[in-house]
């Protein structure tokens, strides 16, 4: 689509020439009134008074008679004449006076003064902008990441095609974006695409992958692309994008290593290198009720306790600290220290049922999640996803007691809401915790600001779209090889300072330095990492550090140790 403005400029130029033409030919038509009274002043002066004038004299008496002068030099004396400077004077008052000034009024200066007023859309960047983000589509999650980006200076143009939506957001937000298309190869030179720090896109999957290859024939700038169908990620990197992000698919397996409360693998959220990162429930384990000294976790499975949650906020242990039946505590360890966990606890993950309301793209991916780890689950949802040929869901609708009585809610585990209606989740939130007590409930909130509603309501955990979204887009601004496990917190690496090489870790004083945690040292990424490493270890130039903390403590590291 082009640009609406342009053609507004366009047509307004058009009308502009008409009525230019118009007032051409009235004004053609008062020369020709003028010369024909003249003409007429001169013959009736010389047939009815015997007194001769020239022409010239005759225009100058019709003009100084038509705009009502009168200097009253040159008059009649006669009846006819009056009637002739009468009828003069009336033609001049309504051609002249009236209906010329009307003219230009309503044909140009209301017009003008129109144009001026009317929100005039930004069409293109500052011609030196340079470094910036480029952001297509406006939904929450781009939404969160332009308040980080505000927050953090640096800059960005939202680019978009809906002209009401461009002004809503400059008049309602402050934020002035680019109206444009951005398959649009001349709106992408507008934005300075070629000179781009990333290009985000976040629009439908074929509108992105347009948008792709229209960048790709321009220029090389990296382009992150949220994905909506998974099986379309190939397109995307086959177009050209450099990071593909399957957020829908990442979102369902958030919410499915959250739900589950047996066995250890199912809980892996992510690993870093041969580090697995993985979410615990306390609940129904040997921990709960103790101190983190008392739950010898440490000692017994060889995994580091590094965070613990509660509902909803995460925080770095001490040896003190209780792990209540609530609590889910976040483990790194390899493949091993899980394993041993596993026959610890001695639950396995067949032991458990889990259940998912909503069938859709996330729902999906938590079932395929479980699935790979053997966790039996009951889908529910309205209608029969058309999409999906592996899984069967019970159809029916969710708010209803019967159906999640008859889908035996009572013999769940776990529940994972995961509508893309907030309000339909927070009710089956409230009714399952009403029909189970004991129930994990996970919740997947599609907007940011019911995501306490989700935790009043009940829930465990919840995962939000924008948050997750926003934060792994702001991981990729920034070049960062982190893991994101909630809003401030973060597992990162860094390479060993020059300064620190063959101290021990103790003479380093990393955590005073900088506040964030040495969670384990790794060397190469083939080889098992050290976990949680005495104050004594000594570190080497071939180590990498692998830290958890805050964005602000990861922004330290990376000014205050070189
Ligand atoms: P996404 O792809 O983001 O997961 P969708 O809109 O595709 O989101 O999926 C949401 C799913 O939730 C839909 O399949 C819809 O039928 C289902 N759903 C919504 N409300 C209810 C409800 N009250 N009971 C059962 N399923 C529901
Ligand atoms: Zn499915």
């Amino acid at each position: 689509m082009r640009p609406i403005s342009g053609e507004l400029v366009y047509i307004a130029g058009m009308t502009a020439r008409k009525h230019l033409k118009a007032l051409l030919a009235y004004c053609t038509f008062l020369v020709c009134m003028v010369l024909v009274y003249a003409k007429l002043f001169q013959y009736l002066m010389l047939h009815l008074e015997g007194r001769e004038f020239s022409f010239i004299a005759g225009i100058y008496w019709v003009l100084t008679v038509m705009t009502t002068l009168g200097f009253g030099d040159i008059t009649f004396h006669t009846d006819a004449g009056y009637v002739f400077a009468g009828i003069v004077t009336l033609s001049g008052m309504v051609f002249l006076l009236i209906l010329l000034p009307f003219g230009i009024i309503s044909l140009f200066l209301a017009p003008w003064i129109e144009n001026s007023l009317r929100y005039n859309p930004l069409l293109e960047v500052p011609e030196r902008t340079r470094d910036h983000v480029v952001i297509c589509g406006l939904d929450p999650v781009t939404r969160a990441l332009v308040s980080k980006l505000q927050v953090r200076g640096i800059p960005f143009f939202l680019v978009l095609s809906n002209y009401d939506e461009v002004r809503r957001l400059e008049e309602d937000e402050g934020i002035r974006a680019v109206y444009g298309d951005p398959s649009d190869a001349g709106v992408l030179l507008k934005l300075r695409a070629d000179r781009a720090r990333h290009i985000i896109l976040n629009l439908g999957d074929k509108e992105n992958v347009n948008i792709i290859l229209t960048v790709r024939s321009l220029c090389t700038t990296p382009i992150a692309a949220l994905l909506d169908e998974p099986c379309h990620a190939e397109l995307f990197h086959l177009a050209g994008a450099s990071q593909v992000i399957p957020l829908k698919r990442i979102l369902g397996r958030y919410l499915a290593t959250r739900a589950t409360t047996k066995g250890a693998f199912a809980h892996v959220l992510d690993s870093f290198g041969k580090l697995l990162i993985a979410e615990l429930p306390v609940h129904g384990t040997p921990f709960s009720g103790r101190t983190l000294k008392d739950a010898h976790i440490r000692e017994q499975t060889g995994l580091a306790v590094v965070g613990i949650w509660e509902r909803g906020k995460i925080i770095i242990p001490n040896r003190e600290t209780l792990l209540s039946e609530q609590s889910v505590i976040v483990v790194v360890g390899t493949r091993e220290n899980l394993e041993t966990l596993e026959k610890l606890i001695g639950e396995l993950p067949g032991q458990d049922m889990v259940m998912i309301i909503g069938h859709g793209r996330v729902g999906c991916s938590s079932a395929g999640f479980l699935e790979h780890w053997s966790v039996p689950f009951v889908l529910i949802d309205r209608v029969a996803n058309p999409d999906c040929g592996e899984h069967e869901a019970v159809i029916g609708d969710a708010t209803s007691r019967t159906i999640l009585k008859g889908a035996a809610i009572d013999r769940a585990e776990g529940l994972i809401a995961t509508t893309n209606d907030d309000s339909a989740n927070i009710l089956f939130t409230l009714a399952s915790r009403h029909l189970n007590r004991h129930l994990r409930i996970v919740a997947r909130a599609n907007r940011e600001e019911n995501v306490t509603q989700l935790y009043t309501a009940g829930a465990d955990f919840v995962v939000s779209n924008t948050s997750v979204g926003s934060n792994i887009l702001m991981n990729i601004l920034d070049n960062k090889d982190s893991i994101f496990l909630s809003e401030g917190m973060h597992i990162f690496r860094h390479p060993v300072p020059e300064a620190m090489h063959d101290k021990t870790i103790r003479s380093c004083r990393i955590r005073e330095i900088t506040g964030a945690t040495i969670i384990a040292l790794e060397r190469g990424r083939k080889e098992e990492p050290t976990i949680i490493p005495p104050p004594d270890t000594v570190i080497t130039r071939d180590m990498t550090l692998i830290l958890i903390g805050s964005p602000e403590q990861e922004t330290r590291c990376r000014e205050l140790l070189h």
